[in-house]
């Protein structure tokens, strides 16, 4: 697979710590000068940016969070005067009041280079197809896979997300080699396209997919029903969108574009610093940025970072597929439960008897929360009477007690009933808001 970048992506670890501190300074520097609200946080700390010596200085400076960016929406955190600005991308609004981010010329261009290691990662060049069904606006996906596409010299066809049959028309009719999209579009798109009997007209060969969390399970059933290798791919509108890392065809973990993002672990609770390889929140920095640079940006997704060498010859740390995040957390019944620890259970359990489409419903009666588990069984399970569809309920049921320490009712439904999504899937409805 070609490495669009190898002096960068490969780059010596040494090398890439004395770029990732130059790069740091100047950015703090940056911070410093131009957003009120760091520089006061950096003086109550007494701190000013001569203090960054060395890059374990960065664990001194002051982390941004989700609240900050709502506190000082629109424009209080640019560092960069409003006509230099040249895009606005705002997140999706999964959790929260919509926030916006600004790019610069530079921080676009930067934009497309991360997102062009993605796709020849995948082995994409100038002779392929890529169809970009991410959907495009103020949503970083469809944007954000077009810059990349369009830099590795590639056709890019930007149908965006919606109309499944026209994507699929397209899809055969222009050849597309490539695709971009969430994985619950792709799954969606592939269920479509076998249903249609039209899998042997494809010619796809790879699969750019991310903005949410996705299990192996999702991706051998991606990959079976498309006929393409998945990649995955993380980005967060905060930080740039997606591309911030991306994984290579040894399908290990995404690689992080350290020259442009420096990633740290902490303790979720005390804000500490964790050991190399150690399981917590993830947090950025941003190092090339000049619209809205963030010092310690706290992502709240979970994960690991694996400073190992990968088999692909790139140098970039790799980051373990997010668990979940921080602010996913349901506590039910006074239980702290990720929705991941349900998946988990549930792809324990699988066998061929249901597929990885479930929704959680939490709500709360009379004073009491619930959690129901809706989970589609598999063709082959509706077909099949013999195995009873209690036996398996009553199995994920115990599974869930035993690993989460709480009850559910456990509905095994019919195949494609759960709803589709074209962005991101809803997984867990929490009704208990509404109450
Ligand atoms: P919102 O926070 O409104 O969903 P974004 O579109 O910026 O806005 O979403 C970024 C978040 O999506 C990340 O913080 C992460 O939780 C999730 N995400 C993105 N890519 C992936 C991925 N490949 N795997 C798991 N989660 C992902
Ligand atoms: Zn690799």
């Amino acid at each position: 697979m070609a490495i669009f970048q190898p002096e960068k992506e490969c780059m010596d670890r040494e090398q890439l710590k004395k770029l990732q501190l130059e790069r740091l300074q100047a950015t703090v520097k940056r911070c410093y000068d131009n957003v009120a609200v760091f520089r006061e946080r950096m003086n109550e700390k007494g701190l000013t940016p001569d203090d960054v010596k060395s890059l374990a200085d960065l664990a001194k400076l002051p982390f941004t969070t989700k609240q900050d960016l709502r506190d000082y929406y629109p424009y209080e955190l640019f560092a960069a005067p409003m006509k230099d600005i040249v895009r606005i991308q705002a997140s999706s609004g999964t959790t929260g009041r919509q926030i916006v981010a600004g790019y610069t010329r530079n921080d676009l261009d930067m934009w497309a280079d991360a997102m062009a290691r993605q796709l020849a990662a995948t082995g994409a060049d100038e002779n392929s197809v890529v169809q970009v069904s991410y959907g495009y606006g103020l949503f970083t996906g469809g944007l954000g896979a077009h810059g990349g596409a369009e830099r590795i010299g590639a056709t890019v066809i930007p149908t965006s997300s919606g109309n499944t049959e026209r994507q699929i028309r397209l899809m055969i009719e222009l050849g597309t080699t490539h695709l971009c999209c969430t994985p619950s579009y792709a799954m969606y798109l592939g269920e479509t396209i076998n249903e249609m009997g039209l899998k042997d007209q494809l010619k796809l060969k790879a699969g750019i997919f991310g903005a949410e969390p996705w299990t192996e399970d999702m991706r051998m059933a991606i990959q079976e029903s498309l006929g393409l290798v998945a990649h995955d791919v993380y980005g967060l509108t905060e930080i740039m969108g997606p591309g911030v890392s991306y994984e290579c065809d040894k399908q290990n973990g995404m690689h992080v574009n350290e020259d442009m993002f420096i990633p740290e672990i902490i303790d979720p609770d005390t804000g500490e610093v964790l050991p190399e390889g150690a399981f917590g929140e993830l947090v950025f920095t941003t190092i090339t940025k000049e619209g809205m640079p963030l010092i310690r940006y706290r992502t709240r997704d979970l994960c690991t970072l694996n400073y190992e060498q990968c088999a692909c010859g790139r140098t970039f740390v790799r980051m373990l597929k997010p668990a979940g995040r921080t602010d996913d957390m349901l506590i039910i019944r006074g239980v702290n439960v990720f929705p991941s620890q349900i998946e988990e259970v549930l792809l324990k359990v699988s066998g061929d008897e249901i597929t990885p489409n479930y929704q959680i419903i939490v709500d709360r009666v009379n004073n009491t929360d619930t959690l129901d588990v809706n989970v589609e069984m598999s063709e082959k399970m509706l077909s099949d009477d013999v195995r009873s569809v209690k036996a398996i309920e009553d199995k994920i049921v115990n599974q869930l007690r035993s690993t989460l320490g709480i009850g559910a009712k456990v509905h095994l439904v019919n195949p494609k009933t759960i709803v589709r999504s074209e962005g991101k899937a809803k997984r867990v409805i929490d009704n208990r808001k509404l109450h």
